[in-house]
């Protein structure tokens, strides 16, 4: 579904992404792991055009979203938001709209594009707000939510929109230990379903259940990926060897 090739990305000075190519294929769910600062958050802004990067090829369903080629300075394109749209982000810290109540929140982009009558979008909201345990809620506002139960609106919005992939960035690192797992699980069912998933996470072990595939980051570069079992058991990467030592 998703395929980025050569992407690299600076910060002034700093280059943040290292010719970083990632490949995920419909219904994977995909772990990106590494240590802080490693460039994990930036890789997946560029997915969905939060973040442009220098050079690179980013394509969806086989459709370019961005390409700049190196050898081709001015080919340089800014992201195509049509294609964007069909790629969905939970973020750290929810960025739930605080004067809506959630059955609004929901229904916001999907009206905004027009996807359907009201009363149509809103029982449609309703059924993703039962999906995430979060029917009860629906006239509630953020402010009257924990943050676990923020998140799983964030999720429900997230999916009203229809995506083609979702992107999780740190989804519970924001959240109290006691409200990591009802966020968790409600991934994880995502994940079962066969919904497309790339999750930035530092939850090893529910990267581990969940992930087809794990990608590991170090300084800007991916040092190493494969299958759950080939990044935790079977890899000889020092730094993949290190950084999952101190999890354990
Ligand atoms: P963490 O696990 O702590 O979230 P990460 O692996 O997601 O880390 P990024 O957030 O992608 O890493 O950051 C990679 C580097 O890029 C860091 O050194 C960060 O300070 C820098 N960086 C990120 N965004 C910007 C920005 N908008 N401007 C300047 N530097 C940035």
């Amino acid at each position: 579904v998703i395929e980025a090739t050569g992407i690299n990305k600076s910060f002034s000075e700093l280059q943040v992404l290292k010719d970083v190519s990632i490949s995920v294929k419909k219904g994977e769910a995909v772990s990106i792991i590494g240590p802080s600062g490693s460039g994990k958050t930036t890789l997946i802004r560029t997915l969905n055009g939060l973040a442009v990067p220098d050079t690179g090829i980013i394509k969806l369903d086989g459709e370019n979203i961005f390409f700049s080629h190196p050898d081709q300075p001015r080919s340089r394109r800014l992201p195509r938001q049509n294609e964007i749209k069909k790629i969905g982000m939970v973020f750290q810290q929810f960025n739930l709209f605080p004067h809506k109540n959630v059955l609004q929140n929901i229904t916001l982009g999907p009206r905004y594009h027009r996807r359907g009558s009201k009363a149509q979008l809103e029982t449609e909201a309703m059924g993703f707000l039962d999906k995430v345990g979060m029917l009860e809620h629906a006239y509630k506002y953020p402010h009257q939510l924990s943050g676990g139960q923020q998140q799983r609106v964030a999720i429900a919005r997230a999916l009203a929109m229809h995506p083609k992939v979702m992107l999780f960035d740190e989804p519970t690192s924001a959240l109290d230990p006691e409200l990591v797992g009802e966020v968790l699980k409600t991934i994880e069912v995502l994940a079962r379903e066969g919904m497309t998933l790339i999750i930035v996470t530092h939850e090893m072990q529910f990267a581990r259940r969940i992930s087809d595939k794990i990608y590991f980051m170090d300084e800007g570069s991916v040092v190493h990926s494969g299958s759950p079992q080939d990044m935790f058991d079977n890899c000889d990467e020092p730094r993949v060897r290190q950084f999952l030592k101190e999890f354990n």
